[in-house]
């Protein structure tokens, strides 16, 4: 699973997550009736239903369908933005009680079996704080030792937001499996794709 093209360019709206076939604005597509499929950040689109047959087997699902769904038009994409900024900031301060009963709330209404159901609203991602998840001198003393090299503050960034998309991919394995324990094979399973 690459992790590039998530956001529409020109007349893609996403591409295929399995084949990577533009799918355009207004299309037709399927997507798959699991909520961690779903997921903003790592929602799965497919051009086919054999191309989202070809994902069951890595998500281990025990009972998944694909879904039929329309793309957004443009217009209605850009619309959708607008309204998510707007969201955002107005009253960041109370996001935080919102964003911590969403993922439930968002679960149940994904597990009811409708196949025109659109897409349900995000289990607010973006409201998690973007903070520093590596410890900073470690990793200096690291790149030190093995190199003699200085390393800039701003490397650290870039593995927090590695070491974020690593976690959101190992919850989704926790959660297939039917656990809400993240363990280390989780992880080991998200790096040995
Ligand atoms: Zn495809
Ligand atoms: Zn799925």
């Amino acid at each position: 699973m690459q992790e590039n093209a998530r956001e529409p360019s020109g007349d893609t709206f996403r591409v295929c997550s399995t084949c990577r076939t533009p799918i355009a604005f207004g299309a037709s597509y399927f997507r798959c009736s699991v909520s961690t499929c779903n997921r903003p950040r790592t929602a799965l689109y497919f051009c086919s239903v054999p191309c989202w047959d070809a994902h069951v087997p890595e998500q281990r699902h025990r009972d998944a369908w694909a879904e039929p769904v329309t793309a957004p038009t443009r217009a209605e994409w850009e619309a959708e933005l607008a309204r998510a900024a707007e969201s955002c900031s107005k009253a960041p301060g109370t996001r935080e009680p919102i964003s911590a009963a969403s993922p439930d709330r968002n679960e149940a209404a994904m597990s009811e079996e409708s196949p025109n159901r659109k897409i349900v609203s995000p289990p607010a991602a973006e409201s998690v704080p973007r903070e520093i998840l590596v410890v900073v001198s470690k990793l200096k003393a690291y790149i030190r030792a093995r190199s003699g090299f200085n390393t800039s503050d701003a490397t650290v960034e870039v593995l927090s937001d590695h070491l974020r998309r690593l976690c959101d991919r190992a919850i989704d394995k926790a959660r297939s499996a039917g656990r809400k324990t993240v363990l280390d094979r989780d992880f080991r399973s998200v790096l040995d794709e």
